[in-house]
C-alpha cells in the first residue's frame, strides 16, 4: 500500500509536509466545505446539514461528495450560467474550481472522451428540487462547449428546442412547482469520436394521465391546454372549435387556478410552435396535433344525465361536433352504451352515468397519453443520427441523463427504489467485488439491499403492480378495497409490507383500514388505496377503441392501430431503464437535489429529511471508505505523465484551500485511489508512488 499526498496549497504547486491546517480551516469556516469527504465529523448528520446552509447563504448551492454532485435549489437567478463561467469550466479538472453543474458536465464529457465508455448522470430528488433545470444546464453547457459544425448544430438545436414541446405537453403546475414534470424522462446523447454531438434518443415513462381529466386544487392541466385556449390563432382557434376562455372547458377549471403569475401562456404558445417548427413538425403535423389536444378539452365537456333508469344520456351532441373527426351518432353510442359479445350476438348495455363518465374519462386519458407518445417518438425521430448515412465513425459513446420525478407518492417512491437499486448495484455491490478480484484487503461495508421492496413492488404475478393490474381487469366489480384484500391475501406475510389487520404484529403502529404501509428503503410509507384502481385504469371498452379507429386524424390512427391486441399491457414501468446498467462502466454521476418549496428558505427539517431518503449518509461513507478513483494504468498514467512534470497533478489537486490527502493501491491491474485526510503522508511516500508508477510503466 503506498500513500500519495498531494496539495494545490500554493499557487499550484505540489507542497509536501508543510500543513496549515489553520489557515485551511479559516478558510473552510467561510464558505463551508466544498467536499464533503474532508468533512471531520463526516458521520455527524448536523454537521453535514450546517455545512450546507453555511454554503446555501452564501449563494453556493453546489456541493460534492467525492465526484457526486449535490444542490440546492435556490429559487432565484444566480449569475453562475454565464457563457464567462462555461468557459471557466471547459477542459479543467473536477476539483481544481469550485463544485459547480459545468464541472460535472465537463468531466462527465472528458471521461467519456478520453476513456470511451458510456457515461450516466443520475438526477434525482423530490419535486421541485431543479431536477429539470439541471438537465437543461447540462444541455445548454454542451450545446456551448462541444465543437461544432453545420450539421452538429441542427442536432443541437432540435435537442435544445425538444425541451419546450416536452414540457408544454408533460408539465404542469402542482403545488410544490409551477413548472412540474409529470413523466419521466430518460436522455441520451450520442457523440463521435471527435467529440461532436451527433443524435440522441428520449424515453419517457409514467406520464400522469390522471392529470387530464382530473386536477387538485390550486393545481393545472398540462400547460399545452392553456397555451392553446389562450395564445391559439383566431383561425386556429376557430377550426377547432374553441373559445378564448379557459373557464369553458370543465378539464381545465376543476384546481380554479388556470392564471398563474409566473407562467405566460400566451408567450410560450410561441415559444411552442417555433420549437416544433424546429424540431421539423410541418403544418399538417401541427393541426392534427391541436386537433387531438381540441378535441380533449370537447370531450370533458361531454356531460351526461340520467333517464329515469338511472342511465346515461347525453344532454347535447354539441362537443361531439368537435370530436377527433368520428361520426357523432358513432360516438354517441360508444359513450353511452357498451358492446357485450355474448356467443354469437352482440349485446349493447346500457351504461350507468358514473360509468359513463367512467369511459370518457378513459378515453381521454387514452387519447392524451398516446398522443404524448407519439410526440416523443416524432421527437426521436428528429435527433436521430443523421451522420451514419455519412459513413462518419461513431463511437458507441454516450451521455444518460435521467430525470427523476414525482408523480402519485406510490410511484415516485417505487422509482426512488429502483434508483436505489442501481446505487447498490453500481457501486455497493460492484465496487466491493472489485475490489476483492484486485485483491485488495478490504473490510465489507454493510449494506441494505433494497431488492426485496423492489420485488414486492414489481415481481410479475405477483407483486403490488400486478395485484393492482388484475383487478383492473374486472371493471364493475373491483374496488379500492377489493385490491387490499387481494394485497393482503398475497403480500401479508411479506416483511415490508403492513396492512391494518397485521399492523399490531408487526410495527405495533396502528394503521386506518383502508391503508397498507410499505417499509421502503428510505423509510415506512403509509399509502390510502383510495384512487389506486381508477389511477392506474385506463382500460377503454373495445367498442370505444372501434369506433375511435375510425378517426381520420393520421396521428390518432398510429396511436390506435387495428394491429393492437386487446390483452391489456403491464403499465409502463422505469424498469426497462435499468437494463443494460451492466454497461455502464465507472462513470456514474449523480446529483441529488434538494428543494425548499417556495419559500427559498433553508428549512433544516425539511433538508434534514431530504438528506436521509436519498441516503447522503452513506454515500459519504463509501465515499470515505471506498476508492473514488479507479483507473486502468495505461489511463491513469497518460493523464498523470503529462502532468506530473509541472508539480501539479491535475488529475487530484483539490480545489483552494482544501488539502487532499490521498491513499492509493497499486494493483496489478488496476490503481485505486482514494482520499482521506491525514497528517502522516510523507514527501518519501510520494516519491516511492513516483517510483513504483514508473516501474509499472
Ligand atoms: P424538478 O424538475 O426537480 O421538479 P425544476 O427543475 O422544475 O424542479 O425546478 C423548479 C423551479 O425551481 C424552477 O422552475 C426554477 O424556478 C427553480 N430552480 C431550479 N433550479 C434552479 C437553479 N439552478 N437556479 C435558479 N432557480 C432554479
Ligand atoms: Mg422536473
Amino acid at each position: 500500500n503506498i500513500m500519495l499526498c498531494l496539495s494545490d496549497w500554493q499557487k499550484g504547486k505540489v507542497k509536501l509536509g508543510h500543513l496549515d491546517l489553520e489557515g485551511a480551516l479559516i478558510a473552510r469556516d467561510r464558505v463551508g466545505i466544498q467536499d464533503f469527504v474532508l468533512l471531520d465529523a463526516h458521520n455527524s448528520e448536523t454537521a453535514f446539514l450546517d455545512n450546507l446552509k453555511k454554503r446555501f447563504t452564501e449563494d453556493l448551492i453546489y456541493t460534492y461528495i467525492g465526484t457526486l454532485l449535490i444542490s440546492v435549489n435556490p429559487y432565484k437567478e444566480l449569475d453562475i450560467y454565464t457563457k464567462k463561467q462555461m468557459d471557466l469550466y471547459m477542459g479543467v479538472n473536477f476539483f481544481e474550481l469550485p463544485p459547480h453543474i459545468y464541472a460535472l458536465a465537463d468531466n462527465v464529457y472528458h471521461t467519456m472522451l478520453s476513456e470511451a465508455n458510456n457515461n450516466f448522470i443520475l438526477i434525482s430528488g423530490e419535486s421541485g428540487a431543479g431536477k429539470t433545470e439541471a438537465s437543461k444546464k447540462i444541455l445548454q453547457y454542451y450545446a456551448v462547449s462541444c465543437p461544432s459544425s453545420t450539421l452538429m448544430d441542427t442536432v443541437r438545436d432540435r435537442m435544445l428546442m425538444s425541451n419546450p414541446v416536452l414540457e408544454a405537453f408533460g408539465n404542469a403546475k402542482t403545488m410544490k412547482n409551477d413548472n412540474s414534470s409529470r413523466f419521466g424522462k430518460y436522455m441520451d446523447i450520442q457523440f463521435d469520436c471527435q467529440g461532436d454531438a451527433v443524435g440522441g434518443h428520449i424515453l419517457s415513462y409514467l406520464l400522469e394521465k390522471s392529470r387530464v381529466v382530473h386536477q387538485n386544487h390550486g393545481e393545472r392541466n398540462f400547460h399545452i391546454f392553456y397555451q392553446l385556449v389562450e395564445g391559439g390563432e383566431e383561425d386556429l382557434l376557430r377550426h377547432l372549435g374553441l373559445e378564448k376562455d379557459t373557464k369553458r372547458y370543465s378539464y381545465l377549471v376543476q384546481g380554479e387556478c388556470s392564471n398563474v403569475s409566473s407562467i405566460n401562456d400566451k408567450d410560450d404558445w410561441k415559444t411552442v410552435k417555433n420549437a416544433l417548427s424546429v424540431i421539423d413538425f410541418d403544418a399538417n403535423d401541427i393541426e392534427h396535433l391541436f386537433g387531438i389536444i381540441a378535441s380533449v378539452l370537447h370531450l370533458g365537456n361531454v356531460h351526461f344525465d340520467g333517464d329515469t333508469k338511472g342511465y346515461a344520456t347525453l344532454n347535447t351532441n354539441a362537443a361531439l361536433r368537435w370530436l377527433l373527426e368520428i361520426h357523432v351518432q358513432v360516438l354517441h353510442e360508444a359513450l353511452t352504451f357498451r358492446k357485450i359479445e355474448a356467443k354469437s350476438e352482440e349485446v349493447l348495455s346500457p351504461f350507468t352515468v358514473d360509468h359513463a363518465i367512467y369511459a370518457r374519462d378513459a378515453l381521454a386519458k387514452a387519447i392524451y397519453g398516446r398522443a404524448f407518445t407519439w410526440l416523443v417518438n416524432r421527437i426521436n425521430e428528429s435527433l436521430e443520427n443523421r451522420v451514419r448515412g455519412q459513413q462518419k465513425k461513431i463511437s458507441d459513446n454516450f451521455l444518460l441523463i435521467l430525470c427523476v420525478l414525482s408523480f402519485e407518492q406510490f410511484c415516485i417512491n417505487y422509482c426512488n427504489e429502483k434508483l436505489q437499486q442501481l446505487f447498490i448495484q453500481l457501486t455497493l455491490k460492484a465496487e466491493q467485488e472489485e475490489y476483492e478480484a484486485e485483491g485488495i484487503g478490504w473490510e465489507p461495508v454493510q449494506f441494505f439491499n433494497n431488492k426485496i421492496i423492489c420485488d414486492l413492488v414489481e415481481e410479475k404475478h405477483r407483486g403490488i403492480i400486478s395485484v393492482l393490474d388484475e383487478e383492473c381487469m374486472r371493471p364493475g366489480d373491483a374496488t379500492d378495497l377489493t385490491f387490499l384484500d387481494k394485497l393482503e391475501e398475497k403480500m401479508g406475510n411479506h416483511p415490508h409490507f403492513v396492512t391494518h389487520k397485521l399492523a399490531d404484529k408487526k410495527t405495533r403502529k396502528s394503521l386506518e383500514r383502508g391503508d397498507f404501509r410499505l417499509l421502503h428503503y428510505a423509510g415506512e410509507v403509509t399509502y390510502c388505496v383510495v384512487g389506486f384502481i381508477d389511477k392506474n385504469n385506463d382500460l377503454l371498452y373495445k367498442n370505444i377503441k372501434d369506433v375511435i379507429r375510425l378517426s381520420k386524424n393520421p396521428i390518432i390512427q398510429q396511436c390506435f392501430p387495428a394491429t393492437e391486441g386487446d390483452s391489456r399491457r403491464r403499465p409502463e414501468t422505469v424498469s426497462p431503464l435499468f437494463f443494460n446498467s451492466g454497461k455502464v462502466e465507472i462513470c456514474f454521476f449523480l446529483l441529488c437535489l434538494f428543494s425548499l418549496f417556495i419559500t427559498g428558505k433553508f428549512d433544516e427539517v425539511l433538508v434534514r429529511h431530504q438528506v436521509k431518503y436519498l441516503g447522503l449518509m452513506e454515500h459519504l461513507r463509501v465515499r470515505r471508505a471506498g476508492f473514488a478513483y479507479r483507473r486502468r494504468y495505461e489511463v491513469f498514467l497518460k493523464r498523470c505523465t503529462c502532468r506530473w512534470g509541472g508539480r501539479t497533478s491535475s488529475v487530484f489537486s483539490p480545489h483552494k484551500p482544501e488539502l487532499l490527502f490521498i491513499f492509493c493501491h497499486i494493483q496489478r491491474t488496476k490503481i485505486f485511489i482514494r482520499y482521506a485526510r491525514t497528517l502522516f503522508a510523507t514527501e518519501d511516500a510520494f516519491e516511492i508512488c513516483k517510483h513504483e508508477l514508473a516501474t509499472k510503466i
